[in-house]
């Protein structure tokens, strides 16, 4: 097997037992970043080959929303297209003390709004499985770059989706973990109480242990938790047997994909052979969550985006007047998405309309999270497709944000709730991926992770399945 194709796991195994050399584990990724990224463009910066701090080389990509002292983040926006951050992220600082090399910043939605990475201001990312399909968003450059292979292991950060629904539509794993586990100390803000950081890779096992790394109290983040979990990879192969399992209805609706909705199935049916219980119930609050989102992800978005003023961060478009500064600053910085979330969120926080909007916004959110705690005190995960559709092409969509914004329906609840919620890849439609979604209980991210590695297993899903088939794409201009 090539070394780009190895999960992060098995790099580390063949350097431990001193099969591969450390070198050739950059060399592989750089070369293959080298053969591929033209095509793919997942990447809006790829740094320099540096030596390395450790000696395992551990490589990861970082989505361009997350702080690297003296490298730029740009979180795809004109606005900060030359901001230079001047301290490390919690999830950097992380990382750099266990020996990580960081080859990149990954493409992304700007201010991670959307869910195709066509709302870079810079340019789209390609879906590795078929070029001319959107790699889902908003961390699409991040999904994209493990799947085509570029790098073993990324982060994301996933606000209503933006980990999940990429990975689905890139056959990776994805995973958020409880809300508050991993700090959001140097990760631009989007929305808050949703915002969460979390990885991706080409295995449960690896999605766990970049778990172990990035998460824990930081002092500088209010709302990081002191809660341990210990280690995420501690369960993973715990026997999944007498598990209760419930599906929710609102899940399977016509909007569902035919061949998502078989592929679920014929999981469901593997695991209630191996005496798993499996329920269909009926959360009705969950047809309101996309409803609910956005009205306080634009509400919390257009309060924090305030700071973009052309006088403390990024681009300044000068003015005499103050106020012209901010509003000229503001109109050539932003993109039409942001501006749009920035008008709806300062509509509903608004003296006349906050009751009506944002308030009752807050009180769905409490119905949901209400629903969500009978449902786990009966049983122990809600499963779930991740996405309605595969991926879909791109400029599909870029007309019809209501269209876009349905693509996170299946994602949203666990944001609005704070949970864990993994997807993995289970198979593919037309030869595109179709992933899986699992949610557990605040706290339960090792028993989710548990049940995902089953889940692994019986779908035996082949993670290079996207890299065979952009070297196919590739083979006659490349050879071989
Ligand atoms: N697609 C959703 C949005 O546009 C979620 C984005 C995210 O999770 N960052 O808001």
């Amino acid at each position: 097997m090539k070394i780009h194709e190895m999960t992060y796991s098995e790099i580390e195994a063949n350097v431990s037992k001193g099969l591969i050399k450390p070198d050739e584990v950059l060399d592989a990724f750089y070369n293959r970043i080298a053969r591929v990224e033209d095509k793919v463009k997942a990447f809006i910066k790829i740094y320099e080959r540096e030596e390395q701090f450790g000696t395992t080389p551990r490589v990861i990509a970082i989505k361009d929303n997350m702080l690297i002292k003296g490298k730029k983040t740009t979180c795809a926006s004109k606005i900060l297209r030359n901001f230079v951050a001047p301290y490390d992220a919690t999830v950097i600082k992380k990382l750099k003390e266990n020996s990580f090399y960081i080859i990149g910043k990954t493409n992304m939605d700007e201010f991670a709004m959307g869910s195709s990475t066509e709302n870079s201001a810079f340019f789209p990312t390609h879906n590795p499985w078929s070029l001319s399909k959107v790699p889902g968003g908003s961390s699409g450059g991040s999904a994209a770059a493990v799947a085509a292979g570029e790098c073993p292991l990324a982060l994301g950060s996933d606000t209503g989706g933006s980990i999940r629904q990429p990975a689905a539509f890139c056959g990776v794993v994805g995973f958020k973990p409880t809300y508050g586990l991993v700090s959001r100390y140097g990760l631009v803000a989007f929305g808050s109480s949703l915002d969460q950081i979390g990885g991706f890779g080409r295995s449960v096992e690896d999605v766990a242990k970049l778990s172990n790394i990035i998460s824990g109290k930081e002092n500088l983040d209010s709302t990081s938790l002191d809660y341990s979990m210990g280690d995420f990879t501690k369960l993973l192969s715990r026997p999944i047997k007498g598990l209760k399992l419930a599906l929710p209805k609102e899940f399977i609706s016509d909007a569902l994909d035919n061949a998502i909705k078989g592929k679920i199935t014929k999981i469901i049916k593997m695991l209630e052979s191996e005496g798993v219980v499996v329920e269909e119930v009926s959360m009705k609050t969950i047809d309101y969550a996309v409803s609910i989102y956005y009205i306080i992800a634009p509400a919390e978005a257009s309060s924090n985006l305030s700071r973009y003023d052309g006088v403390r961060y990024g681009l300044s478009k000068s003015d005499a007047s103050l106020k012209h500064q901010y509003m000229k600053t503001r109109d050539a910085g932003f993109g039409t998405e942001v501006k749009r979330r920035i008008m709806i969120g300062t509509f509903t926080l608004s003296a006349g309309y906050y009751e009506a909007y944002f308030e009752k916004a807050q009180r769905a959110r409490a119905k949901l999270i209400k629903e969500f705690n009978d449902i786990f005190s009966k049983y122990d995960f809600i499963i779930g497709p991740t996405t309605p559709t595969v991926a879909f092409g791109i400029g599909e969509k870029v007309e019809n944000p209501l269209q876009m914004y349905l693509q996170d329906i299946y994602t949203i609840p666990a944001n609005l709730t704070g949970i864990p919620s993994i997807s993995l890849p289970i198979g593919t439609a037309e030869g595109l991926p179709i992933g899986m979604q699992i949610m557990g209980n605040r706290f339960k991210d090792a028993e989710v992770l548990n049940l995902a590695y089953a889940i692994e297993r019986m779908a035996n899903f082949d993670y290079t399945g996207g890299m065979k088939k952009l070297d196919k794409e590739l083979g006659d201009k490349y050879g071989k």
